[in-house]
């Protein structure tokens, strides 16, 4: 990897955008030696030097910080309530967010993914995007602990991902939360990469030897890819039709013109890749004209179609010795011993995503109690709308500690241990989030409304995730023996009405936001064609997960990593003379 902070000529391809899936293409595409990659990067270029992005149990100190664009985001906007709250984090730094999310690789039912040839065709069906979820990581179990038939997962990506590290200092509380959720009938699972999805399941993660894996990895060793780190995109340049490069504002506050020989591709994430499409006039016309930026593209879904995944976290008081504050979060012994163990060794609960154990269960039967669901379904033609393929309704994640990242308005208990639940609806039928421009300026963020809740029954699909969860934890064997009580305050279970306001006061992002310029097969359903490329105009793709048209029923990296491996791909066979 090259880095300059000169203007550079003419590149064969310019990603505009180091993050998880720019990286990803940039790397894939410098594959021919001769073939020379640009990829324009807003953050720092150098993550691996930076301390609290590679080590694992450090990723929550993250937000908020420089490496995080902290945006500004309007999260429920109901006639009765509405919340805007920041920072929404998101990746400033090369690698993007695969360098500040909590890790977790896991990939999506076959289901959902086969809903997306709605959009995509069929190229984008589970059987033709499986492989592509495969091809980025490389799946370790050094110590021989599972399955040796689950290394399909991942065999020579340049990605190193591997089970949960199972820390001693945790193994009491995974026992009781497995005893808990198998005595409720529960199932378990130890593989979710096969297109099923269902049970309590020993994590995978982007960690491998105590060190976090990002997507900066697939540019090592590549001396024809130039990064120019601190540098913002402003505008695209197009000439007769054709995307022929992108002018930038440099560290130096400049403004330099880069041009592309081939492409350009657009992987700014799901908030500034509308963005930049609109400030270059590819967007919808009464939003361009609001502006006064003339129309190169009408594209009505140019910031439109925003996903994203409501969570509702909450905490239990557990008994002392089964959480993780005191080995990371107070000074004292344990810290030390940590931190030690971890300097010294690289072993310890540093080394630890936090995350040991998903739950993803589908609750059919706490859906059916309520009234409005049962409607709901009914008038559905009997299909149940937050799994009708059969997945998950939810991803139940399950932290051995009080986690501040998704409740920082709580404060974080001065002594004893906790656990944060969270509950994460996994197909929310609130489907109305946009991105639209505040200013012409490019340094402005964009306005940001994720919507959630703008469909009431996803309400009530969340206070049913909280009673089945809860259920299973303080009623099921084990758990029940070392949960002492809520915190802060009580958690209004037995009440609907104060289960909403409880909802619509503490419920965050999941921080898998994707979207806004979606699969289409057409320029009246989506923003990209079925090859990622801009419809409407030539030589211009997005790659990244703003094409994502229905949300991944899990975390989305994985799929994010498959978007941009196969993008790569779309490219390549477009080139045949540099990629024979
Ligand atoms: C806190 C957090 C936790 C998460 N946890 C998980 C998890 O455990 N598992 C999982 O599967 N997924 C997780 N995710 C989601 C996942 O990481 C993201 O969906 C994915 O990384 C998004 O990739 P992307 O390429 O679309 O965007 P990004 O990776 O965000 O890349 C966009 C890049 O563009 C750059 N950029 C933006 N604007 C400009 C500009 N104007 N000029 C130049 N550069 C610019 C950014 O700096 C960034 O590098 C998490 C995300 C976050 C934020």
């Amino acid at each position: 990897m090259v880095v300059i902070t000169e203007t550079p000529k003419a590149f064969d391809f310019i990603v505009v955008g180091g993050g998880t899936a720019g990286c990803v293409v940039a790397g894939r595409l410098a594959e021919n030696p001769n073939v020379s990659v640009l990829v324009v990067e807003a953050g720092i270029d150098n993550p691996a030097a930076v301390d609290a992005i590679t080590t694992p149990a450090t990723a929550f100190t993250l937000r908020g910080s420089k490496y995080d664009w902290s945006f500004k985001t309007g999260m429920i906007d109901r006639p009765e309530y509405t919340r805007i709250e920041k920072p929404n984090t998101r990746g400033k730094v090369l690698g993007g967010s695969s360098c500040l999310n909590y890790y977790t690789w896991i990939p999506g039912s076959a289901a959902t993914f086969n809903d997306w040839e709605e959009f995509g065709g069929s190229e984008w069906t589970w059987e033709t995007c499986k492989d592509y979820l495969y091809k980025p990581a490389t799946y370790h179990d050094d110590r021989g602990e599972h399955r040796p038939e689950l290394k399909y997962i991942g065999q020579d990506g340049p990605l190193p991902v591997s089970h949960s590290d199972m820390l001693p200092e945790t193994e009491g509380f995974r026992d009781a939360l497995t005893r808990a959720w198998v005595s409720k009938g529960e199932r378990l699972t130890d593989d979710v990469h096969n297109g099923e999805m269902l049970g309590l399941w020993k994590c995978i993660n982007t960690i491998y030897n105590g060190k976090r894996s990002s997507s900066w990895r697939f540019l090592e060793g590549k001396p024809n890819i130039t990064v120019l780190g601190q540098t913002n995109a402003k505008k695209l340049i197009f000439e007769d039709g054709k995307a022929v490069g992108v002018e930038v504002i440099g560290p130096d506050s400049q403004v330099y013109s880069l041009r592309a020989k081939h492409e350009v591709i657009v992987s700014l994430g799901v908030y500034e890749t509308p963005k930049l499409l609109l400030l270059s006039g590819i967007g919808p016309d009464a939003e361009l004209a609001k502006f006064g930026i003339d129309s190169v593209v009408k594209s009505e879904h140019v910031g439109q179609n925003l996903l994203d995944h409501p969570i509702l976290p909450h905490v239990f008081k557990l008994k002392d010795g089964f959480g993780l504050e005191n080995h990371l979060l107070r000074p004292g012994l344990e810290k030390d011993a940590a931190a030690s163990a971890y300097r010294w060794k690289n072993k310890g609960p540093l080394t630890s995503g936090l995350l040991e154990l998903v739950g993803l269960p589908r609750i059919d039967k706490y859906l059916e109690k309520s009234p409005e669901y049962v409607a709901f379904k009914k008038a559905n033609g009997g299909v149940d709308p937050f799994g009708p393929g059969g997945q998950p309704h939810f991803e139940i994640d399950f932290v051995p500690m009080f986690c501040d990242a998704f409740q920082w308005h709580i404060p974080t208990p001065p002594k004893g241990d906790y656990m944060t639940v969270i509950v994460d609806l996994l197909r929310p039928l609130s489907r109305s989030g946009t991105v639209t421009l505040n200013s012409t300026d490019p340094l402005q963020q964009a306005n940001i409304n994720i919507n959630f809740f703008s469909n009431d029954l996803d309400l009530v699909a969340m206070r049913q995730g909280v009673r089945f969860i809860d259920d299973i934890l303080m009623n099921g064997d084990g758990m029940k023996d070392i949960i002492e009580e809520d915190y802060p305050w009580a958690m209004p279970r037995n009440s609907d009405e104060a289960m909403d306001t409880m909802i619509k006061e503490r419920s965050q992002t999941g921080f898998h936001p994707c979207g806004t310029a979606r699969l289409g097969q057409n320029i009246e359903q989506g923003a990209v064609d079925s090859k990622l490329k801009v419809f409407g105009i030539d030589n211009l793709r997005v790659i990244d997960a703003s094409v994502i048209p229905v949300i991944p029923d899990c975390r989305i990296q994985n799929s994010v990593y498959m978007i941009a491996e196969k993008g790569a791909d779309m490219i390549k066979a477009a080139y045949p003379s540099l990629y024979a």
